[in-house]
């Protein structure tokens, strides 16, 4: 697997960007939570773009897109979640003071090298739905508890 390692610092200093397009299989964690059967044809569009006046400090500025690969928890078939998150990060050695951040700005702990993968999965990770479900209304597989599916029941359903 493809490993893209940052000093966090100077890149936002300097500016720098970084933009590529991932098989989400690469994500082994991620990939686990996923569906199997689709994940093949899953893709990770990233962008990574340093700055350093956007705040009082030098900053990362990500931007993810995806299209998850997952299985609805309502039918059971498959089902892509689609998702464009953005994150801001400033840097710092240490924390900074409470008021500088917000529920749109993390701090990031100045690193000299800091794995761009990683981050980019533990975000997928934070964002992903717990139970997704289709929009139009799909069936739900319907039995009572303690009763096994019938599997004919399951199979005339499908068509
Ligand atoms: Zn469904």
């Amino acid at each position: 697997m493809k490993t893209v390692v940052i000093n966090n610092l100077d890149f936002a200093l300097k500016e720098q960007v970084i933009s590529d397009v991932l098989p989400m299989s690469s994500f082994i964690r991620l990939s686990e939570l996923l569906n199997a059967e689709a994940i093949h044809a899953a893709k990770v569009h990233f962008q990574l773009s340093g700055h350093s006046k956007s705040f009082s400090l030098p900053s990362l500025h990500l931007q993810l897109e995806v299209a998850l690969p997952m299985i609805c928890q309502r039918c059971l078939e498959a089902i892509e979640v689609p998702l464009s998150p953005n994150f801001d990060y400033v840097i710092s050695d240490i924390e900074p003071i409470e008021d500088e951040l917000n529920d749109e700005l993390d701090w990031m702990e100045a690193s000299q090298s800091m794995d761009v993968m990683e981050l980019i999965e533990d975000e997928l990770l934070i964002a992903l739905p717990i139970a997704p479900l289709h929009t139009v209304e799909c069936q739900a597989l319907q039995w009572t508890s303690g009763e096994k599916p019938n599997p004919f029941a399951v199979l005339k359903g499908k068509f």
